[in-house]
């Protein structure tokens, strides 16, 4: 009979996975040259530059948006060689769970223009994620989105590992690093760290609720027939993220001055709803102005813990 030999695994801290977003870049930096704060709970760390072309040209991305390259048919079709998709699955190949030296768990830094604060973003239900997002909610009180249901936006790069977050702070411009943003990323890390060495020695508390802003729609700009912009963003609307909004709420104001009100389905009619990613600077071209969610508080699943458990033990 052949044993399966697991190896052991590493955490895979990425930054610049987006190469204008230079906050976490800078912090790898940082931890190279004092890697204490990392090393404190024991556990192997591996800094991985997410994309180094894009942000050599500090661009967000050359070809194609990498945290959007990573959907299984994207990676195994092989007509497709976008550079940054050639990235995703290089990233795969030496950083992956499948990897020689393999990573079970991301974080993911990326900052945005947009006022999220310190927050987190999942990318689907996986009892792991939830584990460590409760962890992380409780440790920092960090707001999550849970980004999911969204046809139009796949293939994430959290998705291929068996567990893994985004962490974004804002505001900041792209290009632009600043101390504070830095930071709240470091804070972030730190604490995720704590939590998956707290899963391996099997002394973890959970919450017993935790607060998700499901999404709901992403609303995009009122356009003319030849589809520029025919209003932008209200002023009462810039750097509310996470504040809630009703039906008529202003939140676009058009060229003569006109305010435009939110106008959401009858099923949400009465209902608050709850904007993330508010005027981001890079969802422009994705045809996003802001993102709606649903906040929900949720009892903490019993197959959580041991979920993420399971997996922090594979860790060194
Ligand atoms: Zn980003």
């Amino acid at each position: 009979m052949i044993s399966q030999v697991v190896k052991p695994a590493q955490v895979l801290v990425l930054a610049g996975t987006h190469g204008n977003e230079r906050n976490g870049p800078w912090l790898l930096e940082h931890w190279r040259r004092q890697p204490e704060a990392l090393q404190r709970h024991g556990l192997e760390v591996a800094l991985v530059l997410g994309n180094p072309a894009a942000y050599t040209a500090n661009q967000r991305y050359l070809e194609r948006d990498l945290n959007r390259c990573f959907s299984p048919e994207l990676l195994a079709d092989s007509s497709r060689n976008e550079a940054d998709l050639q990235r995703a699955r290089q990233l795969l190949t030496c950083h992956g769970p499948d990897a020689e030296s393999p990573s079970v768990v991301v974080l993911d830094l990326h900052s945005t223009t947009s006022a999220m604060g310190n927050s987190v973003v999942l990318y689907g239900r996986r009892p792991a994620d939830l584990a460590l997002a409760a962890g992380l909610q409780a440790e920092l009180g960090l707001p999550i989105y849970l980004h999911e249901a969204d046809a139009s936006q796949t293939g994430f790069l959290v998705e291929r590992w068996p567990c893994g977050l985004v962490i974004e702070v804002g505001p900041v411009p792209q290009g632009v690093i600043q101390a504070q943003i830095c930071r709240q990323s470091k804070l972030g890390v730190e604490a995720a760290l704590a939590v998956l060495a707290a899963a391996q020695r099997g002394c973890l508390k959970l919450p017993d609720e935790l607060v998700v802003h499901c999404h709901l729609v992403s609303l995009d700009l009122p356009r003319h027939p030849d589809g520029s912009p025919s209003a932008c963003l209200h002023q009462a609307l810039q750097h509310r993220d996470w504040r809630p909004l009703r039906a008529g709420d202003p939140v676009f104001m058009d060229h003569c001055g006109k305010e435009i009100g939110l106008s959401l389905p009858s099923d949400l009619a009465g209902e608050s709803v709850w904007p993330v990613f508010i005027n981001e600077a890079a969802y422009g071209e994705k045809g996003i102005a802001l993102s709606l969610t649903r906040r929900q508080s949720w009892q903490v699943g019993a197959e959580w813990l041991p979920a993420l458990g399971a997996i922090a033990f594979q860790l060194v």
